[in-house]
């Protein structure tokens, strides 16, 4: 039997809960429909909401318990987090065999979750991502400003960042542990799932309106959130300090040169001037490029303090292969009978 775990982050969504609850108990009958022994798991996570969100979980929960087939969890910080904690939260607690991320709000359609099961099942795929085609319902600035940060994005980092994609997705368990190996503080999920690695498919949707309540994002919110994404995947911006101080330097020392031609040619008219003007853009360049050095250094070390992992392994037969050692040695077992493969009784 597997269950799906379903995470929803929930920030001030008192209104949006029981219509969520709705839609997601109609994709649990069709998910039964099609796979009768699959069970799901809500982890609903309330982000310190000033509302009433923690009593709308609490009923959820209850009425969990009459309809068969579907867990309601819940979890509710001490004050507002964020979005990224409150992912990390669900994510942390479903214990489903494959993972969920979704909106409260039902701006991701519930009811793609039963094609990216299906593609799960059928494919080879670890993760089956929702994918927005149009920003239709959005502001101008707003939608300009996003594809300018997608576009930015794919230029300066390695990871990649799709446009349109949101947290919508459901996961394979491996993956899930995939993400949650990474123990960083501050987290840009969108740049962890791709980091991980592991095949994604996209599903590609309209966009929809929230059913209920109001976006928490301001715009100032986002222009942040699109800092701390190029931050964490990216040390281009301290590598531009390098580039401008070499720059800075090459204009100085060609100046220099013009200048020291142009005073053997025709004599000095303002001593001293050019070659101070020479001088300060030098030095500046020289600092500037040292500067980015020391921004280098700087940027590694901060990589190593998120201690992400070096490398994950997506499959290996090491399990089958163990199992044969073991079975040619097993005359060499110690005789006390109790088999302790993993070694999980050291320490005591
Ligand atoms: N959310 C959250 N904590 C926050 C802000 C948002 O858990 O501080 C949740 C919110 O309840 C919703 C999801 O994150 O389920 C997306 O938020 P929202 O709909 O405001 O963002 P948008 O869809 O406009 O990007
Ligand atoms: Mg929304």
């Amino acid at each position: 039997m597997d269950t799906i775990s379903v995470v929803v982050p929930c920030y001030n969504e008192q209104e949006s809960l029981p219509l969520f609850y709705k839609a997601i108990s109609r994709v649990r009958a069709q998910l039964v429909a099609a796979h009768p022994s699959t069970l799901l798991e809500l982890v609903l996570v309330d982000d310190g909401s000033a509302d009433a969100t923690l009593a709308a979980m609490r009923d959820l929960a209850a009425r969990a318990q009459a309809d068969e087939g579907i867990q309601v969890r819940y979890y509710s910080f001490s004050r507002n987090f964020g979005k990224e904690s409150a992912l990390l939260c669900g994510l942390r607690n479903a214990r489903g065999d494959y993972v969920a991320v979704m909106d409260a709000d039902l701006q991701d359609p519930p009811e793609l979750l039963c094609e990216m099961y299906d593609r799960l099942l059928a494919g080879e795929a670890d993760c089956v991502a929702a994918r927005r085609q149009s920003r239709e319902g959005e502001p101008w600035l707003r939608s300009v400003c996003s594809r300018a940060f997608y576009r930015f994005m794919a230029r300066i980092s390695e990871t990649e960042v799709v446009d349109g994609a949101r947290d919508f997705r459901l996961m394979t368990r491996q993956m899930t542990d995939a993400v949650l190996s990474l123990t960083e503080y501050n987290r840009f999920s969108k740049g962890l799932f791709s980091w991980v690695g592991f095949k994604t498919e996209w599903l590609s949707y309209d966009n929809v309106e929230r059913v209920a309540g109001t976006t928490s994002w301001s715009f100032w919110g986002l222009v942040r959130y699109a800092i701390e994404g190029v931050v964490d995947f990216s040390a281009a911006p301290l590598t531009a300090a390098s580039q401008a101080g070499l720059v800075l330097c090459a204009i100085a020392v060609i100046a220099t040169i013009v200048i020291f031609v142009r005073a053997l040619a025709f004599g000095d008219p303002v001593p001293g001037w050019p070659s101070l003007a020479c001088i300060i853009t030098f030095i500046g360049g020289l600092e500037l490029f040292f500067l980015g050095v020391i921004g280098k250094y700087l940027a590694n070390t901060y990589l190593e303090t998120k201690h992400r992992p070096a490398y994950i392994v997506r499959e290996s037969n090491e399990a089958e292969a163990e199992g044969v050692r073991r079975a040619e040695t097993a005359y060499g077992d110690d005789g006390d009978g109790d088999a302790d493969p993993a070694g999980t009784e050291g320490g005591r």
